[in-house]
This record gives structure tokens, sequence and C-alpha cells, in this order.
């Protein structure tokens, strides 16, 4: 066997690791182990790729794997969980900008076939707008700039424009097998990139950063068929195709069609602009951490519906805490669980799960729905829109259609938030004015310490 079949044979072996791991990254139980089959399967092939007969300049390559790992490794150890989303926008920029400037160095190499050519103008496209429009997903949900949508003047015509000029520079790449149309198409696919996304507004944000990670993916697998490389067309398949699952996964829970998501700001109308804001004067009812007790001590079911604000707050022991100690007095408590409640996929699962809350106590939002109006307390505990009934009753909201947790069918609901602003969509909830809300204003964490205090005590 000649080293090249060896090194193809572990590339197999890793491209085998990659997919077991994404199998066991479906399940909160097996995901860690998953995670630790790609970690394996990334580093055997970085390992690989050193035996390549005639690798050139092997010192650049180990200051650049020295450099990323030192950015790397201690950005994902010190990121917070409510910042994955931002930090996996990060990384997935970079890895579509690098197979951009790739595949750009091998177009320099001269005459390249059709088939390169267009591999090459594909990964620029593809490579360089991920760049850059994750970028853009970055600065808004680290609230560098506005997370509202942003339209610019005439943003449609720009689309156009820059639409045929980047179809003229593909076809002027392929034709010529020129590099300067290669350089200018990386260019303008970095402005399309831009223009993208800015239109995408707060609670979106999060769907593009998955389909930027598809996108990334397909210009990977580009940039392994200039290369010649099986594993990183197999890898960045795989990316791209898991990417595309997750995006429609996530539309899907979001109730709304990908399209809209994308360019609902280009076509949106005056009645979803007025939808927005329906506040009004209308008065909230706060109560206090010993009346919510005594409410929560004497129900029979008590439903805990966690959120975004949860994981900010860290309050998951704590909250768990409070539903051990309200089991042990004899009632009922199950946590309702909603498929993007947080910001990523999983997110409650994921946090819950941190604080050891038994798998049984987790339910789904269909199954939660029907034992609600049966329901006496509903605790919501920093979340929002999954319970905004304008999801299901405001044609104009921007976040019509989205399943949503139904608390307001619950005979009393308590809101664990610090204010009256609004969540991720920014929407008024005209649950926080209903007459059976109350509410209970501070910091999760602070409240539910507070709760497990009184709860004692009553
Ligand atoms: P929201 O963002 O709607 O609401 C979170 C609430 O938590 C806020 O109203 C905030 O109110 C409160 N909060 C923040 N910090 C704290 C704290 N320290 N203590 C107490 N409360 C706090 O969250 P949801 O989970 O309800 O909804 C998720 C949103 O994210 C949805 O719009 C969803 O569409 C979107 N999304 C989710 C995805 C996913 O995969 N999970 C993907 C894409 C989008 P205040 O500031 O007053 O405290």
């Amino acid at each position: 066997m000649s080293r090249v079949q060896a090194i193809e044979l572990v590339y197999l072996f890793c491209a085998v690791c990659f997919i077991v791991a994404l199998k066991g990254l479906s399940s909160p139980r097996s995901a860690r182990l998953g995670n630790i089959i790609g970690a394996v399967g990334m580093t055997v092939a970085v390992g690989a790729t050193f035996a390549t007969p005639g690798l050139h300049r092997i010192v650049l390559i180990i200051v650049a794997l020295v450099v990323g790992t030192a950015v790397g490794v201690p950005a994902a150890r010190a990121v917070k969980m409510t910042a994955v989303p931002q930090m996996v926008a990060a990384f997935n920029g970079v890895g579509g900008g690098a197979a951009a400037l790739v595949s750009l160095a091998e177009f320099d190499r001269g005459h390249a076939s059709f088939g390169t050519a267009a591999a090459v103008l594909f990964s620029t496209l593809i490579g360089a707008a991920s760049f850059t429009g994750s970028a853009i997903t970055f600065a808004k949900l680290q609230e560098l700039m506005t997370g509202r949508p942003v339209v610019l003047p005439r943003q449609r015509d720009i689309n156009v424009a820059l639409g045929v000029t980047a179809v003229a520079l593909i076809a002027w790449g392929l034709s010529d097998r020129s590099v300067t149309a290669a350089v200018l198409l990386t260019l303008v696919a970095g402005v399309m990139g831009v223009l993208f996304v800015l239109p995408v507004g707060g609670a979106d944000v999060p769907v593009v950063i998955s389909l930027l990670n598809s996108f990334t993916g397909l210009a990977v697998a580009a940039t392994g068929a200039v290369l010649r490389t099986t594993l990183l067309i197999v890898a960045g398949t795989l990316v791209g195709a898991s990417g595309t699952l997750l995006t429609r996964m996530m539309s899907q829970a979001m109730g709304r069609p990908l399209s809209n998501t994308l360019f609902g700001a280009l076509t949106a109308s005056a009645s979803t602009a007025a939808a927005v804001d329906e506040g009004g004067d209308r008065s909230v009812r706060t109560g206090t951490v010993d009346d919510v007790a005594v409410l929560l001590a004497y129900a029979q079911r008590v439903v805990v519906v966690p959120g975004y604000g949860l994981a900010v707050a860290q309050a998951q022991h704590t909250i768990r805490e409070l539903a051990d100690l309200l089991e042990s007095r004899g009632v009922e408590v199950i946590y309702g669980i909603h498929p993007v409640a947080g910001r990523m996929p999983g997110h409650m699962n994921v946090l819950l799960a941190e604080a050891n809350v038994p798998y049984e106590q987790l339910r789904e939002m269909d199954e939660v729905n029907p034992q609600l109006p049966q329901t006496d307390v509903v605790l919501v505990v920093g979340a929002n829109d999954v319970v905004n009934p304008a999801a299901r009753d405001s044609p104009g909201s921007p976040i019509y259609g989205m399943p949503i947790l139904n608390v307001d069918e619950a005979r009393a609901v308590v809101f664990l938030k610090r204010s009256m602003r609004p969540g991720f969509a920014g929407i008024d909830n005209a649950l926080l004015y209903d007459p059976k809300t109350t509410m209970l204003f501070g910091d999760a964490k602070d409240t539910l310490t507070a709760l497990v205090s009184a709860v004692k005590a009553a």
C-alpha cells in the first residue's frame, strides 16, 4: 500500500468518525461522546495531512495551528452558554473565509480545468458571503449593532445589481479562468453576505447562523473538490446537509417559512410594523415572593416554563431546588419545554440536564399544552416570546404562526423577569397584563432563591 493510499484509508476512518459524531450529537445523552469522537476524527485528519507527500511550508502550517489553538481553546472555554450562537457564528465565518481563500490561492496556480474553475468560483462566492454574513450575525447577537432589521434604501435594486454582477463575474471566471474575476467575485460576495443578513431581525438571527453554517459546509466541500481531498468533500457535505436540516427544523419550530425569515423585512407591510407596539398604558399586577410561595405550596400541579432568562441568570440549580421542595410537599411539577426556548435548539434541555433535572419531568410543548387548562400555576422563568399569545391570536404580529405554550389557559401565571422589556422578538406580550398574571420582578436566580426560602416557611 502506498503512502497516499494509507492516508486515504485514514481519511475514511475520520469521515466515519464525523458521521458517528453527528449521530451522537442528536441526543443530549450521547452528545458528549459524539463530540469527543468528532474531535478525535479531526485530530487524526490534521495529523494525517502532515504525512502528505510533497507538503511544503510545514513551519507556516504549524504556526497557523498554534495561533488557531491559542485563540480557539480559551474562547470556547470562556464563552457563556448564552453566547454560544455568536461563537458559532464567529467560528463558522472564519471557516467560510478560509475555504474561499484556499480556493483563491489554488486558482492562482494557473491553467485550471473548467470543473476546478467552477469549484473555485463557487467556493469563493459562498465562502466570502458566509464570512461577512457571519460577521454581521455576530455583531447583532453581541449587541455591537442594533438587533432590529436594517433595510437600506432601494435595497432590492442593490441586491439585483449585485446578483447580476456576480453572475457576470462567474461567466468571466469560467471562460477566461481569470483570477481577477475570482477576486472581484469574492469582494462582491462579501457585500452580498452583509446585505443578506442586515434585514434579518432579533429572534431570527440564530436561524440565519444555521443557514450560513450550511453555506460554509458547501464552500468547504467545493474547496475539497479544488484540492482533490475526499475528506474535505465529505466533511463539507456533512456540515452543509446538517446545517440545512437544522435550518429547516428551526424554521418549522418557529412556524414560519424560511423565505419569510430571510426576506420578511424587505417585503414588510405597514400592518406588521403596527403590530409591534401594542403595550399602551395597561396596568400589571406585581406580587410578593410570599404570595407566590403560598400559591405554589398549595397547588396540585405546577408547570415550569424555562426560557432564555433562566440561562442568563444561571438559575437552573435553583429552579430544581424549588421543584424538589414542591414535590416533597406533594405538588406535581413538570417542565414545559418549547423547541426554540433560549437561543439554540435544545438550549433548555442542556441547561436543565446540567442541574440533573430528571428527564421524565421534561415535557415537550405538544405534550404539555393539553394539560395546561388543568394546571394551577405556570411559573414562567425568563421566557417571553414562547408564551406570547400574539403568536396565536394576532395575524399582524412578526411571530404569528409560531406554536406556543398556551400558558394563558392555566389558572394562574407567574412571570419571573427583571422588567417589562420584551423578549428576543422585540414585541410586547399581552399576557403580562392579563388579570391572572402575577409579575415577580428581579433576576430569576435571586427571585427563585427567595421563593425557596418562602416555600419552606409557608
Ligand atoms: P425571550 O428572549 O423571548 O425572553 C427572555 C426573557 O428573559 C426576556 O423577556 C427577559 O426579560 C428575561 N430575562 C433576561 N435575563 C433575565 C434574568 N437574569 N432574570 C430573569 N429574567 C431574565 O426568550 P424565550 O426563551 O421565551 O424565546 C426564545 C426566543 O429566541 C424566541 O423569540 C425564539 O424564536 C428565538 N429563537 C430561538 C432559537 C432556538 O433555537 N432556541 C433559534 C432562533 C430564535 P427582562 O429583560 O425583563 O428580564
